[in-house]
């Protein structure tokens, strides 16, 4: 099927599934798959390796705020995908528990945002984009064409999580990780710049109980019915 030239944003809390929602919709209609969490996950790993953030979880934000200029963060497509430090690939190292346990105080942090989004603006400005993250609706791009809110309950979610990281050879805690999920949440829906919240014109998706297939059944009516294409 084939859709006009848009902006897909799709937001919603930790571990709803939505970077394989996205990909699996970006295949699907030969849109780019962007994953801004990666970038706070980027400016993160940068930080806990220049020793900005202490034992405590405290940061050093004007340490920070000098050291971020440094700092050379982006995606890259083709052969050697994924997001990367300088030259070398984190895609891996970003998706630890250390990193996760950081991000979010991390990315409550104002001069943080303006430079993640910097970066993400200059990747919609192509459209056929597809990007998840918090806050991608509201004010990355409000005016995207198409909004998603996805959400499910926690249990499933941490589980989602567990087995995700158990794949990759990690060793997860269940309490761990459900603590930490619901921590991300709650800074991210609390903070001042940018909150974690559904746009009003946001579709919700609570794939609790669906399928992946069931999900992408889910969003072809949608876009059908937005944009009248008929199949
Ligand atoms: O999507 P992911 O769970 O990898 O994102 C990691 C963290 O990055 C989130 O918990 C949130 O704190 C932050 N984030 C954000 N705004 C976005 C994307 C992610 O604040 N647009």
């Amino acid at each position: 099927m084939q859709i006009p030239d848009i902006i897909v944003a799709i937001d919603g809390f930790s571990s709803t599934g939505k970077s394989t929602f996205a990909k699996l919709i970006a295949e699907q209609y030969s849109l780019l798959y962007l994953d801004s969490g990666a970038l706070y996950r980027g400016v993160t790993l940068f930080a806990l390796e220049r020793g900005l953030i202490a034992g405590d979880g405290s940061i050093d934000e004007k340490g920070l705020e000098e050291a971020l200029p440094d700092l050379v963060l982006d995606f890259r497509t083709g052969e050697r995908k994924g997001t990367f430090l300088g030259e070398r690939c984190v895609e891996q190292e970003i998706r630890t528990l250390k990193v996760s346990e950081h991000v979010s105080p991390i990315s409550a942090i104002p001069f943080v945002r303006a430079f993640v989004d910097e970066r993400l603006h200059a990747f919609g400005r192509r459209k056929r984009v597809v990007m998840d993250g918090r806050d991608i609706g509201t004010t990355v791009f409000p005016d995207a064409e198409v909004k998603i809110f996805m959400t499910a309950r926690p249990e499933v979610r941490a589980q989602r999580r567990f087995d995700e990281m158990k794949a990759k050879g990690q060793n997860p805690v269940m309490e761990e990780v459900l603590k930490n999920l619901q921590e991300r949440d709650y800074i991210d829906s609390h903070r001042e710049t940018s909150p974690l919240a559904r746009a009003a014109d946001a579709f919700v998706l609570d794939n609790s109980d669906m399928t992946l297939h069931e999900e992408t059944v889910w969003f072809q009516g949608l876009i059908q019915g937005k944009f009248g294409i008929l199949e």
